[in-house]
């Protein structure tokens, strides 16, 4: 038999209970997706109310990665002001400069993540994260103990890959890593809501949290509104270049007070570009030996994106942005702010100054030359071109 949204928060109180006695510093990671903000609300709640003691100290450490869907960081300020005025120390976790999302396409020339090339959750989700949690680890001088949002699903295939990463169908992209990652030294990981079905989240967001003052119903938009729990859909980036589809963002544009957002289904076909229109990139053209004296094993990759490549998709982003806020600004409504002035200046920096990824100065050939083919053995192939000019003793067709 299924369990109650009751039976469920007493599960939730009885692990809160247990640990509770063996950790005096609580820290909780929130990214204001469903899942987090159910831990967040739920545990505060608990906390007030009396039903678990309070520990010495509880800390809110909030990702901002800048690329959340809007109405969820939205949600996510309102939800952190309420619980700033419940006297709880919210922080917000924010990658190094040059790690950031977009400063890290566009100013370092790093083309955007893909399946293969994953280099984004732990950048700018888990690292940060982690930094702040052995700071806050420094600071008190004792274990932590790290709360999440990690729930299990209600199939063993979507558990495997909630334990993953960057899960799809409800899940926040990284939450399992975190859990993965927390070293054993800085923290212990508890999941108090792991137990809990989608049905208990979404009856505790928007039946009870409102009553208890918490704004949480805005969440539900971000998943498709007043159909969120049938979309279920999973939140993350805006236009994350792994997804196939950007289910979340297309469920907001539909709600006539977001539609304003529409310019952001501009993102995900940008990452596209910049990605596999290889006229964006660089290529390598000689043979590299690794530290162990063997060829690399792909001799001529395609790598960083061109400075003209990178300058076109900053204005592409900017355009986007200042599309959305002039509307936003008429129509008062929550601005966006995808890159803001200090990572502009810095994007431009970086480009000025004719910044590559390690391993690349610029030097290499246009991504889509027609370049001789060169094999990890050294062998080259030449272009048919050459080919024909060769059998034509120099002449060229
Ligand atoms: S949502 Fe997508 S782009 Fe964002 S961190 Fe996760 S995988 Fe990367």
């Amino acid at each position: 038999m299924r369990s109650t949204l009751g039976e469920a928060i007493e599960q939730t109180k009885a692990s809160l209970l247990t640990y509770a006695q063996s950790h005096r510093h609580w820290a909780i990671a929130y990214s204001g997706g469903k899942d987090s903000s159910a831990t967040v609300t739920i545990v505060a709640h608990l906390i007030e109310t009396g039903q678990i003691p309070a520990p010495l100290s509880l800390t809110v450490l909030y990702a901002d990665t800048r690329m959340e869907i809007t109405p969820l960081q939205v949600a996510a300020m309102k939800v952190m002001e309420e619980l700033r005025a419940r006297d709880i120390d919210v922080r917000i976790v924010l990658p190094e400069m040059d790690d950031r999302f977009m400063v890290y396409i566009l100013g370092r020339g790093v083309p955007p993540p893909k399946n293969r090339f994953r280099w984004c959750t732990s950048q700018i989700k888990i690292e940060p994260m982690m930094l702040a949690l052995k700071e806050l680890r420094e600071r008190v001088g004792e274990k932590i103990l790290m709360i999440t949002g990690v729930r299990l699903g209600e199939s063993a295939q979507r558990d495997a890959r909630i334990v993953m990463s960057c899960s799809r169908d409800g899940a926040e992209c990284g939450q399992g890593w975190f859990q993965e990652a927390t070293p054993e030294a800085v923290a212990d990981t508890l999941a108090p809501i792991l137990h809990w079905r989608t049905c208990h989240v979404w009856a505790w967001l928007t039946a009870h949290c409102p009553d208890l003052g918490f704004p949480t119903l805005d969440i539900a938009i971000a998943y498709g509104g007043s159909d969120a729990e049938e979309v279920n859909a999973r939140t993350g980036c805006v236009g994350c270049p792994l997804a196939s589809k950007d289910n979340a963002l297309q469920a907001v544009i539909r709600q006539p007070s977001w539609s304003y957002l529409a310019p952001l289904t501009r993102l995900k076909p940008l990452y596209k570009d910049l990605s596999f229109n290889h006229s964006n990139r660089l290529r390598k053209v000689a043979v590299e030996l690794r530290k162990d004296g063997k060829a690399a094993l792909n001799p001529q990759r395609v790598g960083p994106l061109t400075m003209e490549a990178r300058l076109r998709g900053l204005d592409v982003v900017l355009g986007i942005q200042n599309e959305i806020n002039a509307v936003a600004i008429r129509d008062k409504r929550p601005t966006v702010c995808l890159i803001d002035a200090e990572e502009e200046a810095r994007i431009r920096f970086l480009i000025a100054e004719n910044t590559w990824p390690r391993g690349w100065d610029g030097t290499e050939a246009e991504g889509d030359a027609l370049i001789d083919r060169i094999f990890r053995d050294g062998t080259m192939q030449p272009l048919l071109a050459d080919l024909v000019s060769i059998d034509l003793g120099g002449v060229t067709a």
